[in-house]
Parts: C-alpha cells; sequence; structure tokens
C-alpha cells in the first residue's frame, strides 16, 4: 500500500524520529531509550497500517471504544498505548486492547483494572497545572497512590505521565516533572518510564528526561 499519503507519512516519521535522535544527543541521552508513540487518534485504520508498513509498533489512542476498533486488526507486535480520561463503566472495554494505560489517577480506577486482568503496565499522570480538571493526580500524592498501586497484584507500575499546562512554556513545566520523577524513582526505583511530550513539546521533554514520547499531528497532520 504505497501511495501518496504513505510517502507523506514516511516522511514526517522520519524527521520525527531524526528530531528525537538529535534532542537525545543533545542532552547526553541515546536515542534507544525513547520509546515514539505515534497518537492516532481520529486517524482512520489504514493510517495505521501504513505506520506499521513503515515498522512503527507503538500506537496511543484517546478513546476507549475507538481504541479498542483500532487494536481488533491485530496487527503483529502492535502495542496499544491509552493515554485518554478514564471512565469507571468502560474499564472492563480499556482492560481488553490497551497495553500501557498512561493516564491513571485515580485509586478506584486502579482497583477496578486489577480485578479484570492478568497484569497490566500503568502510569500515573501528574498534574503539572494546579488544576486538577485536566486530569492527573496533584504531586503531592502521588507517592501515596504509587504505593496502593505496587500492592495490587495485577498492575505493574511503570513509571509517570505528563502533559504540559497550555498556558505555561513547556520547558518550565517539564523541569518541575524532572524534580517531580526523580523524587519519585528515588522511591520507586523499578517505575522509571517517564511519558511526556507531545507535537510541539517533545524535545523539551527529552532533554527533561522523557523515555516515552507522544507525537500525533507532527507525524499524521492536523486533527480536523
Ligand atoms: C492528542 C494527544 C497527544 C498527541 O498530540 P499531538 O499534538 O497531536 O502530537 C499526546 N498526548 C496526549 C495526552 C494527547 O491527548
Amino acid at each position: 500500500m504505497v501511495d501518496q499519503r504513505q510517502r507523506e507519512i514516511a516522511e514526517n516519521l522520519e524527521s520525527v524520529r531524526a528530531r528525537i535522535t538529535s534532542a537525545a544527543k543533545s542532552s547526553g541521552r541515546n536515542s534507544d531509550e525513547i520509546t515514539l508513540i505515534v497518537v492516532t487518534k481520529t486517524y482512520p485504520v489504514e493510517d495505521i497500517q501504513r505506520l506499521h508498513g513503515l515498522g512503527q509498533r507503538h500506537f496511543g489512542e484517546n478513546r476507549i471504544l475507538e481504541g479498542a476498533e483500532k487494536a481488533a486488526m491485530r496487527l503483529p507486535d502492535a502495542i496499544w498505548h491509552f493515554q485518554g480520561q478514564i471512565q469507571s463503566n468502560k474499564i472492563k472495554d480499556l482492560v481488553n486492547w490497551a497495553d500501557v494505560i498512561h493516564s491513571l489517577d485515580d485509586l478506584r480506577h486502579a482497583e477496578k483494572i486489577n480485578e479484570r486482568v492478568d497484569v497490566k503496565k500503568v502510569l500515573i499522570q501528574v498534574s503539572l497545572d494546579g488544576e486538577l480538571h485536566r486530569g492527573g493526580v496533584a504531586p503531592d500524592h502521588i507517592h501515596e497512590l504509587a504505593e496502593e498501586i505496587i500492592g495490587m497484584s495485577h498492575l505493574e507500575l511503570k513509571g509517570l505521565m505528563a502533559v504540559a499546562p497550555l498556558e505555561e512554556e513547556p520547558d518550565m513545566a517539564f523541569s518541575r516533572l524532572a524534580t517531580i520523577f526523580q523524587r519519585f524513582i528515588r522511591d520507586f526505583p523499578q517505575c522509571n518510564w517517564l511519558s511526556a511530550g507531545m507535537s510541539n513539546d517533545f524535545e523539551s521533554a527529552i532533554s527533561h528526561g522523557a523515555t516515552h514520547v507522544r507525537v500525533g499531528s507532527s507525524i499524521l497532520g492536523k486533527r480536523s
């Protein structure tokens, strides 16, 4: 399926990968430490097939049912990440397809996921804006939630996730995140994933220690 769209995606993917490599280099890091998750929300399954044909394996979705439909393609070795808002009544659907849940911010959701699965990888979403309505746990409460999650036999806590607030310079926000993360891995050294950075700010996130970047529009184009 090599078509015009395939070439466009290939170019963008190549360019984002190159930028990841150079951002890693600039901060003395190895680009092997950084996983690129292509956020495919709102884009059709054909685009995911194109990405898969280009060797991309990590895909991210924000909606539980949309992710379910796409993961149902069963592309070989595809790894599905969820970074959207978790709704309790859809957790059963979510755990069926999501390999990694980035946006856990509620103990009750953790308990519900824990009931439903063999073992699920999760990250705690940290709020960087002091206003919790955009999702995420206040930095003062992540250790407490982490202790609870680590006590759950069916959850594997991998680390932290964050989104830079719209109204702030990403560098400021991610530098705060880096401090929060360093404190966090001192207590939980095995939870060393840091999911941060989107199309507009992934280079900044990498300079502040991100291990997983979630990039959509730079690769697939503007969402309508
Ligand atoms: C949509 C989304 C992304 C990707 O955003 P782009 O700006 O398209 O790169 C990453 N993370 C989260 C949480 C998102 O909702």
